[in-house]
C-alpha cells in the first residue's frame, strides 16, 4: 500500500506537542535578526571570494539597471519560494493551499489537513534546495563574467538562505525532536502545530 501523506482529521491517539507562530513578536524578530546575520555572512564571503580573484568591480552607468534587476528578482524570489512550497504540498496531498504575508514573513500552508513528517519535510526543504542550487550555480558563472551581477546574485543567495531560517528551524525540529515518521504537522502558513502519538 502507498504510504499516506496526510490525515484529514487528527487521529484520536494524537496530542499537540509543539506550536510555532511566525506572527509572534519575539519569534518574528529573532528570525529576521538571524536572516540579517546570515545575509551579512554570505556577503562577507562573496566579497572575500571576489577579492581573492582578480576581478575589479566597476560600477558603470548600468548601476540603475542592476538595481532594478535586484528589486525585481527579490520580489520574484519571494513569490517563487512560496510557490515551490505550494507545488510540493499540492503534488503530495492534492489539498487546498493558502498563501499570504504577515509582518515577519511570506508564507504558504496547507491549512485543512495534518501532513505526515515526510510530506512536511519535503515541502519545507524544497525551496531551500532548489534556490540554493540556482543561486550558487548562477553566482559561480557570474563570478567570471560580471562582478556587479555576481554580487547581486550573492546578495539574493544571502537573502534566500537567511529567509529560509524559519524553514531550517522547523526542519531541525523534525531532525531532532520529532524523528518519528508518525509525527503529524498542521501548517496553516504562519503557524505550525506538531502532533505526536501518545
Ligand atoms: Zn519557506
Amino acid at each position: 500500500m502507498k504510504e499516506k501523506t496526510f490525515e484529514k482529521e487528527l487521529p484520536e491517539e494524537y496530542r499537540e506537542a509543539f506550536h510555532l507562530d511566525a506572527r509572534n513578536l519575539k519569534f518574528g524578530l529573532i528570525f529576521n535578526a538571524i536572516a540579517l546575520f546570515i545575509t551579512i555572512i554570505v556577503m562577507v564571503i562573496a566579497f572575500v571570494l571576489l577579492a581573492l580573484g582578480d576581478a575589479s568591480i566597476t560600477f558603470g552607468p548600468n548601476l540603475l539597471g542592476a538595481y532594478i534587476v535586484l528589486m525585481v528578482s527579490m520580489i520574484a524570489y519571494i513569490v517563487l519560494h512560496e510557490l515551490v512550497h505550494g507545488i510540493a504540498y499540492k503534488s503530495l496531498t492534492g489539498e487546498k493551499l493558502t498563501f499570504g504575508m504577515s509582518w515577519s514573513c511570506a508564507f504558504c500552508g496547507v491549512p485543512n489537513i495534518y501532513t505526515y513528517r515526510r510530506t512536511a519535510l519535503i515541502s519545507l526543504t524544497a525551496p531551500l534546495i532548489v534556490f540554493s542550487v540556482i543561486f550558487i550555480a548562477t553566482a559561480a558563472v557570474l563570478y567570471f563574467v560580471s562582478p556587479v551581477y555576481y554580487l547581486i546574485v550573492s546578495f539574493l543567495f544571502g537573502l534566500h538562505l537567511g529567509g529560509c531560517s524559519g524553514d531550517i528551524y522547523v526542519t531541525i525540529l523534525f531532525l531532532t525532536k520529532f524523528k518519528d515518521k508518525s509525527t503529524l504537522m498542521k501548517d496553516t502558513g504562519p503557524e505550525q502545530f506538531f502532533y505526536v502519538k501518545e
